[in-house]
């Protein structure tokens, strides 16, 4: 699995959508995602010609799930096999994982990460995942320890939805810096876990917490993100030796990308700005991490090859990584601690981490600037 991977996923047609006659204008094919835009030429002269733009994106997952009917509908279990499958191989192999959902409010970041009592997303399958696993283990000389932690920012602030206290509507929580273990969030409550059933308790007390600390239930999601976090470590007896892997998988729902508008948010400049300030960082870190393991793949290959000793006649000196000189240049500096959002998730991005990206969108007309504004994101996170 490469370091970032990117997938985009189209709902159906809402009920108002479908209402006001809501053209369908997203197609996908394989993986590629084609948005199209008509215009109507209004000018007198051109008796209301058409014109049409189509946008090609390329992800490495797109799924169409707008019709149940269709044979290519995605469901929440295909989404879980490709995506939730490859969250716990990488949890299991000790990688950090950080598994994004990004887009505009109402176009399925929640329906993806959490899913419906009746359609269960992929933070459940996976604590179930992480649990199926743990029966295996009981066969082989190891132990594991689970633990989760859930939080929520907002306004570059920080709030434990798992803290049973009178204060706990408050954003109040400090994030510090360890020298060895990196950014963390002080006071955060951490709970250890041993079944299914007690990790999906703590994950609804969380929900049910970010909620009721809104005046809508929108507003907590729209403008807040949030990541559940369960951290993994296993101690296995390797020729007698004890030997531990840590990972930590941190299951994000950002705040609706709309908010990454300023002029959306003209009354709410500070809170606009900063929502704005950590989706365009999450955008930054992910794309210069992207790019950096390109780079890092290139340089292999062009070592393979100058070690193999065939006579591809590739001096090292030309290798445009190395030199500096080509468009794929290794950036040193990743503005981490631009947003908290990417500050807390900085050991869960790049070094011995893996990315996945889900960009949701919805597939009307209506919503053309956002979901084109989504495909530009998720297609610059690659
Ligand atoms: P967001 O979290 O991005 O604001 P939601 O996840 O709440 O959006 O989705 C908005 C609505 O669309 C919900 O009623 C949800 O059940 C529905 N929905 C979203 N994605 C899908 C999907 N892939 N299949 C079926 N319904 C979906
Ligand atoms: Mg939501």
């Amino acid at each position: 699995m490469a370091n970032v991977q990117v997938a985009v996923r189209v709902r159906p047609l809402s009920k108002r959508e479908t209402k006001e006659g809501g053209r369908i204008i997203v197609e996908v094919d394989d993986k590629v995602a084609k948005i199209r835009n008509v215009k109507v030429d209004s000018r007198p002269e051109s008796f209301g010609d058409t014109r049409e733009k189509v946008v090609a994106f390329g992800f490495d997952y797109c799924y169409w799930s707008v019709n149940p009917e269709d044979p290519h509908y995605a469901s929440q279990e295909v989404v879980f096999r490709d995506l939730g499958t490859e969250v716990l191989s990488g949890a299991a192999k000790g990688y950090n994982i950080c598994l994004f959902a990004y887009g505009q409010t109402g176009s399925g970041k929640t329906y993806t990460m959490l899913g419906t009592p009746a359609s269960v997303g992929l933070t459940p399958r996976i604590c179930e995942g992480l649990f199926i696993r743990e029966d295996d283990c009981a066969s082989q000389p190891c132990s594991r320890s689970i633990k989760v932690s859930f939080l929520e920012i907002y306004n570059e602030r920080v709030r434990d939805l798992l803290k049973q206290s009178n204060q706990n509507k408050s954003y109040t929580l400090r994030v510090r810096e360890h020298p060895e273990m990196g950014p963390y969030v002080q006071g955060l409550s951490q709970h250890v876990v041993t079944n299914y059933q007690q990790v999906i308790q703590l994950l609804e007390a969380g929900i049910a917490n970010r909620i009721t600390a809104a005046t809508h239930v929108h507003e907590a999601s729209s403008r807040s993100h949030a990541i559940f976090t369960i951290h993994c470590t296993q101690a296995i007896l390797q020729n007698n030796l004890p030997s531990e892997t840590a990972s930590k998988i941190n299951l994000v729902d950002l705040a609706g990308s709309e908010r990454a508008d300023p002029s959306y948010c003209k009354d709410r400049i500070t809170e606009g700005a900063n929502i704005n300030k950590s989706l365009v960082t999450l955008g930054i870190v992910i794309s210069t991490l992207a790019q950096n393991s390109q780079v890092f793949s290139s340089c292999q290959s062009l070592s393979s090859a100058a070690s193999s000793g065939g006579d591809s006649g590739v001096p090292s000196t030309t290798s445009g990584a190395s030199s500096g000189g080509g468009p794929a240049r290794r950036q040193s500096y990743i503005p981490y601690r631009d947003s908290v959002l990417t500050w807390l998730l900085k050991e869960s991005l790049g070094g011995n981490s893996k990315t996945i990206m889900v960009a949701t969108v919805s597939p009307a007309h209506t919503s053309y600037s956002e979901t084109m504004s989504t495909m530009r994101y998720a297609s610059n996170a690659k």
